[in-house]
């Protein structure tokens, strides 16, 4: 541990973190699916202080076109970080990090997506990072999730990221910057709800085995609450309300005059009205 470690207290004694969560304890998520109109499908996940916006394209002619699989389709993503998203100015474009991350991201993705449906195409995934504070590859694997549902394109389940670290000796789950830059380890993942297939596993820094078992334990118990908020903003996005369906709904035709029928007087037979 080097001396800015030691200086900066990131456990407290009543066992709180310098966010004032508890070590269990996610920070606020919140996610919209839809928010920009001239993508196939897209979404916006605030997570803490991360800001990612998702926009998906496709499944579309896969360009290069020597790129093109003939009996799949291909999951082409591209996670990039604003120069404005962190405190210094971030130098623009893609670099080692950013292309790791898009890669690990594509992989994870491919193993959902029914890409044998679409022979020869690509669906491209944009995950743009305006405001970054630690933990940003799992926000924008879960905003990715509800942008690709967005588009209609077939998967299996939905995609959750989430990380878990260990920060002062404690297993915490969702580090966020001060504990990624100072804990002893961080873990994201992303993980296929319905199945609890793990399709993403990072790790920088060390753990115990039975740390392990403690972050991925609570690193699945968030997904399963992040995946509700994913599901959510897809009803909110397709629900509508009965004014807005009365809106779009064509006036009710006016109702017919009531046919006129003969009515038979049983105790007075030959008498019909
Ligand atoms: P993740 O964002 O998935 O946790 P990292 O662990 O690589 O990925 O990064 C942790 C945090 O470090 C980021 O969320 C961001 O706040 C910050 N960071 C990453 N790259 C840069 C950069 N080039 N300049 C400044 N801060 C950065």
């Amino acid at each position: 541990m080097g001396d800015t470690e030691k200086k900066v207290k990131l456990i407290d004694s009543d066992g709180r973190r310098n966010d004032g969560r508890m070590p269990h304890e996610l920070r606020p998520v919140k996610i919209e699916a839809g928010v920009l109109h001239r993508a196939d499908g897209s979404a916006y996940v605030e997570w803490g202080g991360n800001k990612v916006l998702a926009a998906v394209y496709g499944p579309r002619e896969a360009h290069p076109r020597h790129l093109q699989k003939p009996t799949r389709a291909l999951v082409q993503c591209r996670y990039n970080m604003a120069p404005f998203s962190v405190s210094d100015r971030k130098r623009p474009g893609p670099d080692r990090r950013s292309n790791e991350i898009s890669k690990v991201i594509s992989e994870a993705f491919s193993s959902v997506i029914f890409l044998e449906q679409f022979p020869r195409t690509s669906v491209d995934v944009y995950m743009e990072v305006l405001q970054a504070e630690a933990g940003t590859r799992c926000a924008a694997i879960t905003a990715a999730s509800v942008a690709i549902a967005d588009a209609g394109v077939p998967m299996r389940d939905l995609v959750v990221g989430c990380a878990s670290g260990k920060v002062g000796g404690v297993v915490c789950l969702d580090l966020n910057k001060d504990e990624d830059n100072f804990g002893e380890a961080d873990v994201p993942m992303a993980v296929v709800p319905r199945t609890g297939e793990i399709v993403l596993l990072q790790m920088d820094g060390h753990l115990k085995p039975e740390e392990f078992d403690q972050a991925m334990a609570y690193s699945l118990k968030a997904a399963e609450q992040i995946n509700e908020l994913q599901k959510d903003a897809l009803r909110r996005r397709y629900s509508v309300s009965l004014d807005e369906f009365r809106a779009v709904q064509p006036p009710a035709p006016e109702p017919e005059e009531e046919p006129k029928y003969d009515v038979y007087h049983e105790d007075q037979p030959g008498v019909v009205e």
